[in-house]
């Protein structure tokens, strides 16, 4: 149970002092070796001083009367001193560091006192341990010196207690080593010293040295994954998009110098407060459709919203929100990253504002140059110069081609701003489908543009907008099949509705293109492919959005390299009905 006295001895035989330390894990051990040595020294007519705290002065002195030593009467004799060793450190610390006059002054007085008729000291201290646990460690260091100069002047033996749970870390590893440096002796703490044959302290002086090495390359391989770590804060922060976390609460939880810039909240303003705070409150009902997801472990990609800023202005926001899940895989938070798009949309709104003012101005001259080229036509039919015709003609072509692009951008614009205007009518979907045929085929040499079937159905819309629609499918289909000569027409019906199909056998479209040729400004490109199509990439915008304004339907079937049929529905006229 108690340490091995032989750990003791004490020099009052040779006059020198010894100076020792005895680290500890538990107080049971602490109090166990320390009363071994004050108990034999009790026992031998030694002196005894004791520098400790109040419970382990009061654990040791029960300790030792149930030993059989009557403390009361040493200390009655002036055999035992024991001295609370925060009360003794006030008394000559200066300014966070022990004053060697006072220290010797005190110290040494109670020394001389203990050692009053030639006996020899012992004493165990803590006075050093406390500084050590206030992490004064430099007064610590500076005491233990201290005490080894007092060794000089009196003969004493000191203990000083040291628990082992004040040098956890990395950081401790010199000074650990000064410590025991200090001393004359190193009494390790119990887990060792309580093994008694040399065979098992060679094993575990062995397990601690690979302990040891392997927390040396532990330490090394975290040091490594906080360099990482450090590095990728790093980008985080100098990131230009907000970059914030929260927990499954909603509660923020991390906040980058992005966000602060963006949304005008500081990190310290924020972080432990709702995301809800950056919701504006037309949109509060977000939250609980993202958390939902994000328990589910989906991701919300590229999501468009409003949020606040600590100002209450509004701005407009890209987010993605990805969920965090811990070591274990559980989901216990998210993370978002967002991206002011107000400028964006302001740049998109002046892009749109430019594109009505120009196709107007450029709508003017084109419909003047339109009307000079029908006067100069009908002038030299009478003069029947057929070159001049025919130069005529195909300046006339040139023109319309022209006068259709400036209408589609106009009829773009139009669309955004919600200004397009519908004239609407019944009228026979048949004739109006000829029409467009007609007219198309008049432009191409090419393709035989083929009607395969008709209905006789009726539909109540925009003609001229539906006839815009069918001429924008037709001029696709020819355009995108170079390598073949026909185009396939139907009109068929199926049920309330009517449908109108256009196949072509020429280029096709990929599956991932499908969903986004309905989008303003999609053009299909096919990397390696050397030939190039005129266009603007609206034509499909227009004729889904005016579909769709007429209860219609418009989608593409397609495989790339095998033509595409587009389809749109059109509902039929019901008498009564609009
Ligand atoms: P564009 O002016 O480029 O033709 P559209 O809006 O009419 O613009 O069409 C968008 C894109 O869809 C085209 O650029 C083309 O890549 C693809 N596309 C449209 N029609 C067809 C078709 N019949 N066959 C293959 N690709 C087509």
């Amino acid at each position: 149970m108690a340490t091995t006295s032989k750990e003791f001895h004490v020099s009052s035989q040779t006059g020198q002092s010894d100076h020792f330390v005895q680290f500890y894990e538990t107080d049971g051990f602490l109090i166990d070796s320390v009363s071994a040595f004050i108990g034999a020294g009790l026992r031998t007519g030694d002196a005894v001083i004791v520098l400790a705290t109040k419970p382990h002065r009061e654990s040791l002195e029960e300790r030792l009367q149930g030993d059989g030593l009557e403390v009361a009467v040493a200390r009655a004799r002036g055999q035992y001193f024991s001295i609370d060793a925060a009360e003794a450190l006030s008394g000559f610390m200066v300014d966070s560091s022990p004053e060697p006059g006072r220290f010797a002054e005190i110290v040494g007085s109670i020394i001389a006192r203990a050692a009053q008729g030639g006996r020899h000291v012992r004493i165990f201290g803590e006075m050093v341990a406390l500084l050590w646990a206030e992490e004064n460690r430099a007064a610590a260091l500076r005491l233990e010196e201290l005490w080894s100069d007092l060794g000089k002047a009196y003969a004493f033996s000191l203990c000083c207690g040291y628990p082992m749970q004040g040098f956890g870390g990395e950081a401790y590893k010199e000074e650990f080593a000064e410590i025991c440096q200090q001393h004359s002796r190193v009494l390790p703490a119990e887990s060792y010293a309580r093994l008694s044959s040399p065979d098992e302290h060679l094993r575990a002086i062995t397990l601690l040295q690979q302990k040891a090495a392997s927390l040396e390359a532990e330490i090394a391989r975290r040091k490594r994954a906080e360099e990482a770590l450090l590095h990728q804060v790093a980008i985080v922060e100098s990131s230009d998009d907000a970059i914030l976390s929260k927990d499954l609460e909603g509660i923020i939880t991390s906040w980058n110098a992005a966000a602060a810039r963006i949304y005008g909240y500081s990190a310290e303003e924020i972080v432990g407060r709702p995301v809800t705070l950056l919701f504006a409150p037309d949109r509060r009902d977000e939250f609980a459709q993202i958390m939902a997801r994000i328990r589910r472990g989906e991701r919300v990609d590229h999501f468009e919203t409003l949020r606040v800023r600590k100002d209450g202005t509004r701005l407009t926001v890209s987010v993605t929100i990805s969920p965090i899940k811990d070591s274990s895989g559980t989901i216990i938070g998210a993370s978002a990253i967002a991206r002011d798009m107000t400028e964006r949309k302001e740049l998109d709104k002046r892009k749109d504002e430019f594109i009505s003012m120009a196709s107007h101005e450029l709508k003017t001259p084109l419909t003047s140059l339109k009307g000079f080229l029908g006067l100069l036509q009908r002038r030299l039919t009478t003069q029947a110069d057929q070159q001049a015709l025919h130069y005529l003609a195909r300046m006339d072509a040139q023109v319309n081609r022209l006068t259709n692009l400036v209408n589609d951008l106009l009829d773009l614009s139009k669309i955004q701003t919600g200004q397009l205007d519908y004239q609407e009518e019944r009228f026979e979907l048949d004739a109006l489908v000829q029409e467009a045929l007609e007219n198309v085929q008049g432009t191409t040499q090419t393709h035989h543009l083929l009607l395969e079937e008709q209905t006789g159905a009726e539909v109540f819309g925009d003609r001229d907008r539906i006839g815009q629609v069918l001429i924008n499918l037709l001029n696709n289909a020819i355009k995108y099949s170079p390598r073949a000569d026909r185009v396939l027409v139907r009109v068929a019906k199926d049920r309330n509705k009517a449908l109108v199909c256009v196949q072509d056998f020429g280029i096709g479209i990929a599956k991932e293109h499908q969903h986004k040729l309905f989008e303003r400004f999609y053009q299909v490109t096919n990397p390696g492919e050397k030939k190039t199509y005129p266009g603007l990439g609206i034509g499909l915008y227009i004729s889904y959005q005016i579909v769709k304004r007429h209860g219609g339907r418009l989608w593409v079937e397609s495989k790339k390299g095998e033509g595409a049929t587009f389809r749109f529905t059109l509902p039929l006229f019901q008498e009564g009905k609009r």
